[in-house]
């Protein structure tokens, strides 16, 4: 009980944490999960995102387009991608297509400002992806001690000397390899033409 009333007599004699939303807009962690943006660069539409969906909000829509290939060489296929739209009204922030995809076109943005009154204009199209890409947060820096990430590893790792090239050709393999006749079964030891009977 009087603890109780210290509490509430701290609170009387301190200031309220009132933010005055939307005139300070209010200080939200780097890993908010506000809404998800799009880098349409990076996007090679491999579909992974869209089929792991596990709410089927995130409608896809491509075409192939062939590059002619520099003299010598074979033409290349592309995807271009045409529509990229999350309908926000069945996402449930999960972050699975952010996790898998492959190629660093999904990201997290603290935005938070597109609420509406009908649910049908939270279906938001890659233009709009895009624009949010412009709020996505630099990432925050690694935990001091933290282990290098592994690209950077790997670029920094001094690579394996190639073993050097052979001068002489080492002694071939003459072994004479049996050639059978399609189908026929390897011989038992003892079969065949030439096979002794046991007595
Ligand atoms: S956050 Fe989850 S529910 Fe929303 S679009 Fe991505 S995978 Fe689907
Ligand atoms: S997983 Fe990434 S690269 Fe693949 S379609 Fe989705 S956003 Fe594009």
């Amino acid at each position: 009980m009087a603890k109780g009333l210290a509490v509430t007599f701290r609170h009387m004699l301190t200031r309220a944490d009132t933010r005055q939303y939307p005139e300070v807009r209010p200080d939200l962690p780097a890993r908010s999960r506000g809404v998800i943006a799009l880098v349409e660069e990076n996007c090679t539409v491999c579909m992974l995102c869209a089929r792991e969906c596990p709410d089927w909000c995130i409608y896809i829509d491509s075409h192939k387009e062939t590059t002619p290939a520099p003299e010598g060489g074979r033409p290349r296929a592309h995807n271009v991608l045409d529509r990229f739209a999350i309908d926000f009204s069945l996402c449930m922030y999960c972050g699975i297509c952010i996790e898998v995809c492959p190629f660093d076109a999904l990201f997290w943005s603290p935005e938070f400002e597109y609420a509406d009154y009908d649910i049908r204009d939270l279906l938001h199209e890659k233009d709009k992806l895009a624009e949010w890409s412009q709020t996505i947060p630099i990432p925050p820096a690694h935990d001091p001690g933290a282990a290098p990430p592994k690209e950077i590893a790997a670029a920094t790792t001094p690579k394996p000397a190639r073993p050097a090239a052979r001068t002489a050709p080492g002694p071939r393999n003459t072994a004479v390899r049996a050639i059978r006749p399609p189908g026929s079964l390897p011989k038992k030891p003892g079969e065949g033409p030439g096979a002794v009977e046991e007595s």
